[in-house]
């Protein structure tokens, strides 16, 4: 097969990928040639955050801090107001609409740069090696391309199964990755539910589910049974520069941003502002520490970081807690020991928090929503197998994502998710935007 040549070729037709196709199209002055990998096409311009086809979930960060272009952040407001949609600076918006933002941003880009000759393959990447001139070979089912420039933005992996039993995990009712499919809508009004995982991914669910009208009961387990904290005002507060050349590890980390709120909160400055400063850091503290630290990270302070860092709107958790007081939400602070496939559903055993004896509890349907996995069994992927077989790519210590191999030179581009091993903070707009921005300034 003669290949198809580019000079960049973008793999992952979401978020990321459209960010870096957009940045490239306003880079070039100078016709170049650009191909976009996406394997499914309704993700496309859109990836699984903001291909919802449900207007009840909603984007956790305000519209004017999702802008598509680092340059322009009133970018999304104006789009909205443009549109007359009543949406303002500091509205959440549906995902759904925000998808359709993203799409129309491209759009308008091509039309504004319309020297570049851009294609698009709904293809799965299955292989990637070196050209030998300093580029890239890689090959899909259908064509085989070479590209000066390699961009992976490959997104998050599925979640890791919550148990290794094949028939409870390829069971109907078992739905494993909450974004794939329209898992949602097959469950029964009246049928109880059990999701394990109390994050962003499990208030999504139950407002999808509420917003479908179910009425039979819902059940959510974590092992600490935290919700995301819900956002508030949160005025800029600088505070962690002073800090910032001096070492730290997890720890004590924790016990400084502890104090810090407590000095905040003497000047009438929200803890959410602490927070909100820290972020900016979070790279830096990551690729700071060893990886025993990161490993004390993960253990000890991740589950409170998550709850404080990624937040969502004061409606959403409100929309939770009343049908908690309602009684058809029940959450439990538990481990999980075991599930096992039963006539109805599942029989679910786990040990409440605290507790020393397990529980039972038996369900007519399971949503995994413990989040995106580490790269851990996702490392046989045909074509991360071939980036490694060829040093281009390597998993980083801790499988939380992936890292460029010895044979990657500066034309192949890490961005978004895969980044999260080197990086932490690698899965939001903010980050992936700066990314963008640095690797594409790097060309
Ligand atoms: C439910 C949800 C809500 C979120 N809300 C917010 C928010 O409000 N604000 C915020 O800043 N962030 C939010 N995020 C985080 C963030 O925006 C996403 O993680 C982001 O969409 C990541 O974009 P991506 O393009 O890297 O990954 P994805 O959106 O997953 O896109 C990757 C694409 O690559 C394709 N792909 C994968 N492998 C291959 C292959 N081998 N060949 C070809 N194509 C391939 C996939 O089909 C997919 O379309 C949210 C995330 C989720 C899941």
């Amino acid at each position: 097969m003669i290949p198809l040549s580019f000079t960049h070729v973008i793999v992952g037709g979401g978020l990321s990928g459209s960010l870096a196709l957009i940045e490239l199209l306003r880079k070039y002055t100078a016709p170049i040639s650009i191909a976009v990998l996406e394997e499914s096409p309704h993700r496309l311009f859109k990836g699984k955050a903001y291909s919802a086809d449900v207007s009840v979930q909603v984007l956790n960060v305000p519209a004017d801090h999702m802008s598509a272009y680092w340059d322009q952040p009133l970018h999304l407001v104006q789009w909205l107001e443009a549109r007359g949609l009543n949406y303002g600076a500091s509205d959440f918006i549906p995902r759904q609409l925000y998808g359709s933002y993203l799409a129309e941003t491209v759009h308008e880009a091509l039309g504004t740069h319309p020297q570049h000759r851009v294609q698009f393959f709904m293809e799965r990447l299955e292989a990637i090696q070196p050209d030998g001139h300093n580029g890239y070979a890689l090959r899909s089912a259908k064509h085989d391309f070479t590209a000066q420039h390699v961009w992976i933005a490959t997104g998050n992996f599925s979640p890791a199964d919550l148990v290794s039993d094949t028939e409870v995990v390829q069971h109907p009712n078992y739905l494993g990755d909450p974004w794939r499919g329209a898992g949602l809508r097959f469950i029964p009004n009246g049928a109880s539910i059990l999701l394990v995982g109390t994050g962003l991914t499990m208030v999504d669910q139950v407002l999808s589910l509420q917003a479908q009208g179910h009425h039979g009961a819902i059940y959510a387990l974590s092992r600490r049974g935290f919700y995301p904290q819900p956002h508030q005002s949160s005025p800029a507060y600088s505070w962690f520069a002073d800090y910032a050349g001096i070492p730290t590890n997890p720890l004590s980390l924790l016990q400084l941003v502890r104090s810090e709120v407590q000095r905040a909160a003497e000047l009438g400055i929200p803890w959410t502002s602490v927070v909100n400063d820290l972020r900016t850091y979070t790279p830096m503290l990551w690729q700071q520490w060893d990886l025993s630290q990161r490993q004390q990270f993960l253990r000890h302070v991740r589950p409170y970081w998550e709850v404080h860092r990624h937040r969502l709107p004061a409606d959403s958790i409100a929309a939770l807690n009343n049908l908690e007081q309602r009684g058809q939400l029940m959450r439990f602070a538990a481990r999980l020991e075991n599930v096992a496939a039963t006539e109805k559903g599942f029989c679910v055993r786990f040990v409440p928090r605290g507790a020393r004896s397990a529980q039972t509890l038996d369900v007519n349907w399971i949503l995994n929503c413990t989040g995106p996995q580490s790269l851990g069994k996702k490392l046989n992927e045909p074509w991360i197998q071939s980036g490694i077989a060829n040093d281009l790519l390597k998993s980083d210590a801790l499988q939380l994502g992936i890292e460029l191999g010895t044979k990657a030179n500066n034309r192949l581009h890490l961005i978004g998710p895969p980044r999260k091993g080197s990086s932490w903070e690698s899965t939001a707009l903010r980050e992936i935007r700066q990314q963008v921005k640095e690797e594409v300034a790097k060309i």
